[in-house]
């Protein structure tokens, strides 16, 4: 995403202007850019229809971009086919929002894990002990494994999934509203899973939510998009105490616990195949003026390892545009 000068051996995904339009003319990704190093978590956050699931089947091979591209491991993901794609996707997974829909309904938690081992040649006499050992790391018993989907709680299935997840023993895992689904207590129990499992494994995540509060609970660095663009990046802890844009500080609002004045934003989200002109957030920022609604605001660097797409920013302390990783 450029604003990190990374060691590029711990670079594991780097992906550079993605622009997806469909073919009503919505342009649903502009020109996102994304890094992500190997054992971190990078939160992806923005609201409903801001091109976040959109970026996430782009960095998956779901969808193609118009433009733009996707380096894994140093690998031309875009370019990868046969063999080669395989090895990516062994590597790349996915936890979905809804496993009661991603699960199949008919297939024992035990067949769900064995397919993903069987499409990753793991040799059949080793599944039923990496079934068991993946079971006991997600915190599910033994006997879950003869379950049926229909058979196990919201918690449970996610855990499931997420067994399902690593037995390709990938790199990366793009958690794609992961936990919105759950109830809050449990929320918190799977988010520590993910943050044990990453301890102990090293596996890094694209963390994508509409709640940038649960983005903040274990993410290292934070994206925030818009209608498409990203507007804000930066650590976690920076987004956290020091917004520099109007859209992460009414997230963040809405976040409980941050003792912030709530903001309630002017209307809903601009229809993205007529976006608004000049910076697309002036319709509903509360600190819109003139220059706003007339010309585009670019990522500019605002402090170390910190961007920001918004005029606000464009005073002394701002340093130098945004650089995009090549
Ligand atoms: Fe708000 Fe203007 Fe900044 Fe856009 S550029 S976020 S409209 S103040």
């Amino acid at each position: 995403m450029g604003f990190l000068m990374p060691d590029t051996s711990e670079v594991l995904l780097d992906a550079v202007s993605l622009t997806k339009t469909f073919g009503n003319g919505t342009r649903a990704v502009d020109s996102v850019s994304l890094l992500v190093n190997r054992g971190e978590t990078v939160g992806l956050v923005g609201e409903s229809g801001c091109g976040k699931s959109t970026t996430a089947k782009m960095l998956l091979r779901l969808l193609s971009p118009d433009s733009g591209s996707v380096r894994f491991d140093g690998v031309d993901l875009l370019a990868a086919r046969g063999k080669q794609l395989r090895a990516m996707r062994k590597r790349l997974q996915v936890v979905p929002q809804n496993p009661q829909t991603s699960l199949n309904p008919r297939l024992t938690v035990r067949a769900s894990i064995e397919f993903n081992l069987r499409a990753h040649d793991f040799p059949k006499s080793e599944w039923k002990t990496r079934v068991a050992g993946l079971l006991d790391r997600v915190g599910l018993a033994e006997r879950h494994a003869e379950a049926f989907p229909h058979e196990m709680s919201g918690g449970q299935l996610q855990r499931a999934a997420i067994a399902r997840a690593l037995a390709s023993e990938p790199d990366l895992v793009v958690c794609d509203e992961a936990v919105s689904a759950l109830d809050k207590s449990v929320q918190a129990q799977v988010l520590n899973l993910l943050v044990e499992l990453q301890r102990d494994l090293g596996v890094a995540y694209l963390f994508i939510s509409h709640d940038l509060s649960v983005v903040e609970h274990i993410s290292d660095r934070v994206v925030v998009m818009y209608l498409g663009k990203v507007v804000e990046e930066g650590t976690a802890a920076d987004l956290w105490s020091q917004p520099k844009h109007p859209y992460t500080t009414t997230l963040l609002s809405a976040s409980p616990g941050t003792g912030r004045e709530r903001i309630v934003l002017k209307g809903d989200p601009p229809n993205p195949a007529n976006p608004p002109s000049g910076c697309t957030f002036h319709t509903r920022c509360p600190a819109a003026f003139d220059r706003c609604s007339v010309e585009v605001p670019q990522l500019l660097t605002v402090g170390r390892q910190h961007n920001s797409a918004c005029w606000l920013n464009e005073t002394a302390d701002t340093i130098e545009p945004a650089a995009v990783s090549a």
